[in-house]
């Protein structure tokens, strides 16, 4: 398979590159200190098509394809990993999710201000007892009239801080566990659901993470996205996306961390020569590179399966895992490269690698990743 980017996916990247590096790196230190969500740079990347990068014109998107929104958002990525995840959630996992999935009403609503950056949307699928094993939903969805009351908490909601709209998940038949899943569009002002318990983590911390708390919240049947029972099926399906977008911002956090660690080899001098000189360092620049590369042509492989309208589970689970992973490895060898001034509490290699370990966790830890592989493999 080709997977060498086409000039104008290259051109899309070029203006997300520009858009990182004067509008996001300056700010990356800052958000990560404060843990604040960037709301104006979410705005802002809006109005550059960042929140909608597949999405048709037509629905207020920018109208690139997978490749282009993967190499974006290692762009970003590079700049500052929260920026890239929250708008790998409102691209991935709620704008595409409404554009395959919602009615035209639903879409109507909500799709081309998401893609626009005017609202912001959620994913809120983990609970207390269902992370990996997504399917233990304790969240229930009871039929109650014209709609369902939504009973239960939800945990780890990226975005929730500052979110319009969330896709909630529900069980409408818990003894069916993945079969009696529903997927609900819901206004983060419907009344009923508290946003509670910001969350406080080690990196990625300007990601406005929180806790939902439903209290018999009503939803009108016409806000159930797909059928009753679908929902799992959907959430996996937006997974599938989420996965690659997570490849590409593992990426870009790995290639920052690979950009310190070579400029530091080439200034810092020990034994009267740069340690760049030595093989010892060599070595490790080499594996960080080398492991980057090969995780990068996954992740552009999985983005053009994508691109050529294919669902991808294998590709988008092969892509995460090399990536985060490779770039797990790339910023602790940084580590190790840049020694004690890597070590440093506000040091750019210190976030890095405290923001990179996330992306082995969230959308499916690496252990989830080995198993769809492993299913694949194994026929
Ligand atoms: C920064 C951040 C942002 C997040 N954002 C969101 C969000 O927006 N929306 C959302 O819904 N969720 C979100 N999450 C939650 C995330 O998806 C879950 O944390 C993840 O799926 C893992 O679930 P868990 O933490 O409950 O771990 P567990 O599922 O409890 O896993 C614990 C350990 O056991 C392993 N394990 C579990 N089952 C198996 C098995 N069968 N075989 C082998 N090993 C196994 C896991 O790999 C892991 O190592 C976020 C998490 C983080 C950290």
């Amino acid at each position: 398979m080709k997977v060498q980017p086409t000039e104008r996916q290259h051109a899309f990247a070029a203006r997300a590159r520009q858009f990182a590096a004067e509008h996001v790196a300056p700010r990356a230190a800052a958000i990560d200190e404060q843990g604040a969500f960037p709301r104006d740079l979410i705005a802002q990347a809006g109005t550059l098509g960042l929140m909608g990068v597949t999405l048709p014109e037509a629905w207020g998107g920018a109208g690139e394809d997978d490749v282009a929104y993967v190499l974006a958002l290692e762009a970003v990525a590079h700049a500052s990993a929260t920026v890239a995840v929250i708008l790998s959630v409102n691209n991935s996992l709620v704008a595409e999710t409404l554009l395959r999935h919602g009615t035209d009403a639903q879409r109507d609503q909500w799709l081309r201000r998401l893609a626009r950056g005017e609202a912001i949307g959620a994913f809120a699928l983990s609970e207390e007892q269902a992370g990996s094993d997504a399917a233990n939903q304790q969240t229930t969805a009871t039929a109650d009239g014209v709609g369902y009351r939504l009973r239960g908490s939800k945990v780890w909601v990226a975005n929730a801080e500052a979110a319009d709209v969330a896709i909630v998940f529900a069980a409408t038949r818990p003894d069916l566990r993945a079969r009696g899943i529903s997927a609900f569009l819901l206004p983060m002002d419907a009344p009923g659901l508290v946003r509670r318990n910001r969350t406080d983590s080690l990196g990625v911390r300007g990601l406005g993470c929180m806790d939902l708390r439903l209290d018999d919240v009503f939803v009108d049947a016409s806000q159930l996205i797909g059928q009753p029972g679908q929902g799992f099926g959907i959430a996996m399906e937006a997974l599938d996306g989420g996965r690659v977008a997570i490849a590409a911002q593992a990426l870009g956090v790995g290639e920052a961390a690979l950009q310190e660690a070579l400029g530091y080899a080439k200034r810092r001098v020990a034994f009267g020569q740069p340690i760049a000189q030595y093989q010892a360092i060599q070595f490790m620049l080499a594996d960080m590179a080398t492991g980057l590369e090969a995780a990068r042509m996954l992740t552009w492989q999985a983005a053009t399966t994508r691109a050529r309208g294919l669902r991808g589970t294998l590709e988008a689970s092969m892509a995460k895992l090399a990536a985060s992973e490779a770039a797990h490895a790339a910023a602790d060898r940084a580590m190790q490269i840049l020694a004690s001034e890597g070590y440093r509490r506000g040091s750019t290699v210190e976030r890095l690698f405290r923001d990179v370990r996330a992306t082995e966790i969230y959308q499916g830890t690496s252990e989830v990743q080995r198993m769809i592989i492993a299913d694949a493999v194994l026929g």
